[in-house]
């Protein structure tokens, strides 16, 4: 029978003012009995709205129907033959724009917790499912380079490989997963899980080469010469913005990504890690990001006393999944809204002493259909704060375009590519970030798997040839 409950169920976490102090995730997961009780809230919908809110089209109602049966593997078969990542997704998904946006149990009350339900399925699979061997593939020995190992990458290299290509991803980072790993943190995305899910496509085969950076230690060019016969670069935009205003070039002033991969990836929030800390005080976070959100989180629990968000426009504009946004506050974040820096300030030693700020309103929707942030004349004030976080956007880096002949971008930096991926040069295809700019893990994900099935076409035509 339907759960008619008006609220999903509630999913435990960790308490605001014990997490703020430890790494661990926030969100603990559904039990079964959790699970089972939140999938009897789905209807089955005949036309499965749900699914057309999914960049990648997960089968919702299907694989919902399998945990309330309790069957959870094929829940888990039923996600993944459209999502190669699901416990990614499960946890970092902006569901409530996506497919919880349609779902028609969100008319009269909240919707479905699809994505709680995603996390339940892979989560299972990953601690409880006994270890099936890989499928054997039948390898057709045509070698295939993929550029980046986040989620676009994976995702394309997981295809690829599944239907007998030799993938080779190459990874300038000392460990693979790209944003996943370096930039997301271990309280909203432990890497368990993610090393998890990597090690999962790995099982069909795919070789990854960290420590690798393509334009410069190997050029596309020279991934050809070496027999590469088509090459997918998914190599994300991880190339920080900055404000352009005075003071940004003192001490105590970093980009989020930075910050963050002093943190995740090079663990300088556990002992025994030679990264050095830093120890803030009081912190000023400026943008209104998942980015921001995840810098603000993690420095309260790096130790500041006072973290402060600082953003341009009002809350109904924040672009950060409102979850995160949710679970800031409670943490005792700091919303400095319609505000915007004009100034860091430093002391006789260059070190960060204070950010000076103007008070905002909103104008008309600009190009981004955002209502356009408009500053008050003579409203300018300072915040007192010791470290500075700048984290108003990034796009990607000129390296490769910079290093490969025929690659063109748009003037943001961004590789051009058609809908299916290919790029301006033959035989090289791209996605994710590094098309779009700063998106998301399942637009990602879905243009890697967009891209691998062109990427086949082309090499089944080339073998024509
Ligand atoms: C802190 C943070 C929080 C986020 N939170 C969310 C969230 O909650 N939900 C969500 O959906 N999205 C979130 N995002 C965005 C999301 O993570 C990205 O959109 C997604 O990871 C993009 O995937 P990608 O594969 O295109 O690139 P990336 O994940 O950036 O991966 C690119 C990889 O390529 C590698 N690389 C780059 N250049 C080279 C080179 N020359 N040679 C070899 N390797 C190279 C990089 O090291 C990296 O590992 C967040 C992003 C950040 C930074
Ligand atoms: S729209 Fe909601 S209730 Fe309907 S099938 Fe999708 S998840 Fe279930």
């Amino acid at each position: 029978m339907a759960n008619m409950d008006k609220k999903k169920t509630p999913i435990p976490e960790q308490e605001p003012q014990v997490r703020n102090k430890n790494f661990e995730e926030v969100a603990l997961g559904y039990t079964e009995e959790m699970a089972k009780n939140e999938a009897a809230r789905c209807l089955n919908c005949k036309n499965k709205p749900c699914v057309e809110g999914c960049p990648v089209n997960v089968r919702i109602p299907e694989f919902i129907g399998k945990i309330s049966e309790g069957d959870y593997e094929a829940a888990y078969e039923i996600l993944t033959s459209t999502n190669s990542l699901p416990a990614v997704c499960g946890r970092v998904c902006p569901q409530e724009s996506q497919c919880e946006a349609k779902c028609v149990r969100g008319i009269k009350g909240e919707p479905v917790g699809i994505g709680r339900l995603e996390r339940f399925a892979a989560d299972r699979h990953i601690t409880c499912a006994e270890k099936k061997a890989c499928p054997t593939i039948q390898k057709n020995g045509v070698k295939v380079a993929v550029v980046g190992s986040g989620p676009a990458g994976l995702t394309c290299a997981g295809d690829l490989a599944m239907n007998g290509f030799d993938v080779t991803v190459f990874e300038s980072l000392h460990d693979a997963g790209g944003v996943l790993i370096y930039g997301i943190p271990e309280f909203r995305l432990p890497k368990s899980i993610v090393k998890k899910e990597v090690e999962q496509l790995q099982g069909y085969g795919i070789t990854i080469k960290t420590d690798m950076v393509i334009g410069k230690t190997m050029t596309i060019d020279e991934l050809f010469a070496d027999g590469y016969e088509a090459v997918f670069i998914g190599s994300g935009a991880g190339l920080p913005q900055f404000l352009n205003i005075e003071g940004e070039s003192l001490l105590g002033v970093y980009s989020a990504n930075e910050y963050l991969t002093r943190i995740n990836l090079m663990k300088s929030y556990k002992d025994g890690y030679d990264t050095p800390a830093v120890k803030s005080k009081r912190v000023a976070v400026v943008g209104g990001g998942n980015v921001a959100m995840d810098a603000a989180r993690c420095a309260q629990r790096m130790g500041a006393e006072k973290v402060y968000i600082i953003y341009r426009r009002s809350m109904d504009e924040l672009p950060a999944r409102s979850e995160e946004v949710h679970h800031a506050i409670e943490e005792g974040i700091e919303f400095q809204l319609l505000r915007n820096p004009v100034k860091i300030i430093g002391d006789e030693n260059s070190r960060v002493v204070g950010i000076e700020c103007v008070e905002m309103e909103l104008g008309e929707p600009d190009a981004s259909g955002r209502r356009r942030p408009i500053a008050k004349e003579g409203s300018n004030f300072v915040i007192d704060v010791d470290t500075v976080i700048i984290s108003v956007g990034t796009s990607p880096n000129p390296l490769i375009k910079s290093t490969t002949k025929g690659l063109e971008a748009n003037k943001h930096g961004c590789l051009v590519a058609d809908e299916n991926g290919a790029t301006t040069r033959e035989g090289v295809f791209a996605g994710g970030d590094a098309v779009t700019g700063a998106a998301t893990v399942i637009l990602a994900a879905g243009a890697g798997k967009t891209a691998a099935s062109a990427m086949m076409k082309y090499l089944e035509e080339k073998k024509k040839k």
